[in-house]
């Protein structure tokens, strides 16, 4: 299988090469990425993924385009969206043009490692460009290897980035040390949850009821319980680990599953709304 991996970079990279290598899938990475702003930042991602890409014998194409105006121009008029309608979808459709005009069977993107990307978004931008030129998508849900691969990356020295990558990125992160990208999400989640309750109208919504869940919904509940428990446990037993963990988990979705409903916001889960049995 001749397949091309679209490549953010280094770092995320990591996990992404060592789990197809695993299956004995050898990808050609592909590097463009017109959002990283500003120049210096680009450079040190692009040159850490050459080095790196080297020293692991894998083979590397850069297309080499530092977009800073043009990416501005395009998503200057909804930044909220500028991920989903820009940024994602000019990455991918150029990694499929050179797949598609160089014989691979194949792509896919690193993007799929990142808990912090739109990954249902991505997904569904891949599947349609997969349609639109009529080429194989290869889906994998990297993020299991998330943490794995961060950990390899800071052991092997590989350059850290700080933010996603374009300047609006860099501004929210650098804005102010507290109120971070994922806070802000965090937050935007909250508020969605509190419109619910108040029976008010919020777009792009949906409430899907949980009911046997499917693997990914299971481990969106794992990990925001995670967080819960782990406050919890430690302030009892001074010490979290996994197994009372699952303990605890097994035990929430045993008396809770059937009042359980997911929220997904622009086909994105973000919150899971657990109600009370009396209120239904
Ligand atoms: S935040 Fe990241 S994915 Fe979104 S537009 Fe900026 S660089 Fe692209």
């Amino acid at each position: 299988m001749k397949l091309l991996m679209h490549t953010c970079c280094a770092p995320c990279s990591v996990y992404c090469i060592g789990s197809l290598r695993k299956e004995n899938i050898e990808p050609t990475l592909y590097w463009y990425n017109p959002n990283i702003h500003p120049y210096i930042e680009y450079k040190a991602r692009r040159d850490t993924l050459k080095e790196y890409a080297k020293s692991i014998n894998v083979e590397a194409i850069f297309n080499d385009e530092y977009g800073l105006d043009e990416f501005c121009r395009n998503v200057i008029g909804d930044l909220k969206n500028r991920c989903s309608n820009y940024c994602y979808k000019v990455r991918l459709e150029q990694t499929v043009k050179y797949a598609k005009e160089n014989g691979y069977d194949t792509f896919t993107t690193t993007l799929f490692v990142s808990p912090y990307q739109k990954h249902e978004e991505i997904k569904r931008i891949c599947e349609n460009l997969a349609k639109k030129y009529d080429i194989k998508f290869l889906y994998r849900d990297f993020r299991v290897g998330f943490r794995e691969g961060q950990a390899k990356a800071r052991e092997l020295g590989l350059y850290m980035q700080k933010y996603c990558g374009c300047i609006f990125s860099e501004a929210i992160s650098n804005y102010d040390h507290i109120v971070s990208a994922r806070q802000v999400q965090l937050l935007e989640n909250k508020i969605t949850e509190r419109k619910i309750r108040l029976g008010w109208e919020v777009p792009n919504l949906e409430l899907k009821p949980y009911k046997n869940g499917n693997k990914e919904q299971i481990k969106f509940i794992y990990d925001l319980k995670k967080e819960v428990y782990q406050k919890y446990v430690e302030k009892i037993y001074g010490k979290w680990n996994e197994e009372i963990q699952k303990k605890l988990f097994d035990r929430f979705m045993k008396e809770n599953s059937k009042n359980i409903e997911l929220i997904y916001l622009n086909d994105e889960l973000v919150r899971i709304l657990q109600w009370k049995r009396n209120r239904r």
